[in-house]
């Protein structure tokens, strides 16, 4: 395909920093390399559309693993790999490291921190969510929040310290009490795995003790875990984490973090100084100081072809959009969960319809094929309800099935001969906490 890119200098007034204002075009613009942006902008290249990948970050991250990096299952490149590294075979797709700071869907086009103006004949936005700590005072503060890679790389450094307070021939001076914040998919992986370190790898080396000096929390509001699951997957979920020793606490709400603990909603306190934030997502204030249509959420309104409701030449992907299940129950339509599937489904289809828009087709309506829903406990232990249907299995055969499952969504392969590598140590030895606490 022709290439339309240009790039135009102009220089900054006086007083500002030397460098040029730069504005760059290109045919197909995507703002976020995730799940979203690297399916659409591997199809896209594919049939050679010149697309200019912008991320914060010069790697992907398969974000349903980054709790495995926090609690030293897999390391950082595992969950981590270079963008330029998956589109090496795309001489198409460029990829540019950069903060964007605006967004203009009328002249499609974003601006990056350092000024630079990349406008485009078609925009697609898949920036993905933030944390959201929903108001409740210190939270942001003093919480490990459970998002990004560099979340989960910060949360594995403390709990190695942690770790190696407990795993001591000296002995456990105070006890160590860990609070997970959120009871979905997040929280409660995180527990088990925690819990895990703890009761399977470091305290059958020690004569006893170690179990009654570290507890790990798990707070939630509701009165389940794994919201989104079955009846069936609730209990199990709740009988494995508390075999691990998982201490509960259902239908109270945190309402205050310090440094050293939280205030719960039924009056109790629990002392803490690694308080895990897994409670909730929102949009980023990029989105919301944009002109973008929000809806529910303050995600951002999309048509059934996944372009931004009154924005014909600008699309918006994965976790970011509103994006209407045209299946909806009852024949109301709904809108998509956030999960990685919904997310590369619609980087799919959205591709397929920029093929059409530059050929001048009609686009089509994305239709989500939903496969099912799954969340790992611990060793040996996992839920899965596969398809619409959701047909619930539990155990070993779901553990499996989520191994083989996220195994190949990794996106190179030598990611996945990696995880492969580590998941056969980790789940068939006690050789977990093998990391090492750097800086
Ligand atoms: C801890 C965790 C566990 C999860 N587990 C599961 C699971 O088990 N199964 C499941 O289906 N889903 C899971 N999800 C949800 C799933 O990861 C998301 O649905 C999916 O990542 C959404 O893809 P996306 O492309 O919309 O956004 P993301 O994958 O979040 O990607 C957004 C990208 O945009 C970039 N970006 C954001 N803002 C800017 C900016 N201003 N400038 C430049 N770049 C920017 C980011 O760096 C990032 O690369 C999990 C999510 C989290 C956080």
């Amino acid at each position: 395909m022709m290439s339309t890119s240009f790039v135009a200098m102009t220089s900054r007034g006086r007083g500002t920093a030397d460098k040029e204002l730069q504005t760059v075009h290109r045919e197909v613009v995507v703002v976020g390399g995730g799940f979203a942006g690297l399916a659409l902008a591997d199809r896209l290249g594919r049939d050679d559309v010149e697309v200019l990948l912008i991320d914060r970050n010069n790697y992907h991250q398969f974000k349903p693993l980054n709790y495995q990096v926090a609690t030293s299952q897999l390391g950082i490149s595992e969950v981590g790999y270079p963008l330029r590294g998956i589109f090496r075979r795309h001489d198409s797709v460029k990829v540019a490291v950069g903060e964007v700071v605006a967004i203009d869907p009328d002249a499609r086009s974003v601006t990056l921190a350092d000024g630079t103006v990349c406008t485009a004949r078609i925009l697609v936005l898949g920036v993905g969510v933030d944390a959201n700590f929903f108001g409740v005072p210190g939270a942001e503060e003093h919480c490990y929040p459970m998002y990004t890679l560099e979340d989960a790389e910060r949360l594995s450094r403390r709990l190695i310290s942690e770790l190696d307070r407990v795993d001591s021939p000296l002995g456990i001076t105070s006890d160590i009490d860990v609070v997970i914040v959120g009871g979905g998919p997040t929280g409660v992986e995180l527990a088990g795995a925690i819990a895990e370190n703890l009761r399977v790898v470091i305290a059958p080396r020690y004569d006893g003790g170690i179990a009654s000096k570290v507890t790990v929390h798990l707070v939630d509001h509701g009165d389940a875990l794994l919201k989104p699951f079955s009846d069936a997957s609730h209990s199990y979920a709740r009988r494995e984490l508390e075999q691990l020793g998982v201490q509960l606490h259902f239908g109270t709400s945190v309402t205050s973090v310090s440094a050293d603990g939280v205030e719960l909603g039924d009056g109790s306190r629990i002392d803490s100084d690694t308080v895990v934030w897994a409670g909730g997502q929102r949009p980023p204030s990029l989105i919301a100081d944009s002109s973008l249509p929000v809806g529910h959420g303050g995600r951002i309104n999309v048509n059934d072809d996944l372009t931004v409701t009154g924005h014909d030449g600008v699309y918006a992907l994965g976790d970011i959009a509103l994006i209407p299940d045209i299946h909806g129950r009852g024949g109301e339509t709904t809108s998509l969960p956030q999960l990685g599937s919904v997310a590369q489904q619609s980087g799919q289809h959205a591709a397929r319809n920029i093929l059409a828009d530059l050929a001048g087709r009609d686009r089509s309506r994305f239709k989500y094929r939903d496969k099912g829903i799954m969340a790992m406990i611990g060793r040996g232990a996992a839920v899965a309800e596969i398809g619409r249907g959701r047909r619930h299995i539990q155990g070993h055969v779901a553990f499996l099935a989520w191994l083989g499952v996220h195994v190949m969504l990794l996106p190179s392969a030598w990611q996945r001969l990696a995880a492969v590598s580590s998941w056969v140590t980790d789940y068939g030895t006690s050789l977990r906490p093998r990391r090492v606490n750097v800086g």
